[in-house]
């Protein structure tokens, strides 16, 4: 592996301080779904091509697989629509999303800590995550023809 300057990128040292190997495609998944928003896979493999030239989708899926395990990355999974990847990442954060077009927009946290629902009976469990999605149409889609 080619050696890298000192001068470094944010997401070389988070890359780092996440105990993960430093490997270009590792570099480019980051820098793609940090530059982008809320983008699917199809979409991050075709602009870290742009930046790698060749690397397999195969090997993007295991570099956002490892970028979600350790944090630095959050996934989230529509129903209906395709995975998507953020790095807006430990907020909370929900989603607004658009029937018609598929897409979508941060919202912050409802009660701004998490979780941010409290179901009526927690059954025992501590919950430590709610996941909202707000479904509806954007301002685009709503506009009369
Ligand atoms: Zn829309
Ligand atoms: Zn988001």
């Amino acid at each position: 592996m080619a050696a890298v300057k000192p001068s470094e990128s944010p997401d070389l040292s988070d890359l780092r301080a996440c105990g993960l190997r430093v490997t270009g495609p590792r570099l480019a998944v980051l820098a793609v779904v940090r530059e982008g928003d809320h983008l699917a896979v199809d979409e991050i493999a075709l602009r870290a091509r742009r930046r790698l030239g060749a690397v397999s989708t195969q090997a993007v899926y295991d570099v956002l697989h490892a970028l979600t395990g350790s944090g630095l990355v959050r996934r989230i999974e529509p129903s209906g629509s395709p995975v998507r990847f953020e790095s807006r990442v430990g907020d909370n954060h929900h989603h607004l999303i658009c029937r018609a077009c598929g897409s979508v927009v941060d919202v912050d946290c409802a009660a701004g800590h998490t979780p941010c629902l409290e179901p009526p009976s927690a059954s025992g469990y501590t919950i430590d995550e709610a996941e909202v999605i707000y479904w509806g149409l954007c301002p685009t889609c709503r506009a009369p023809g």
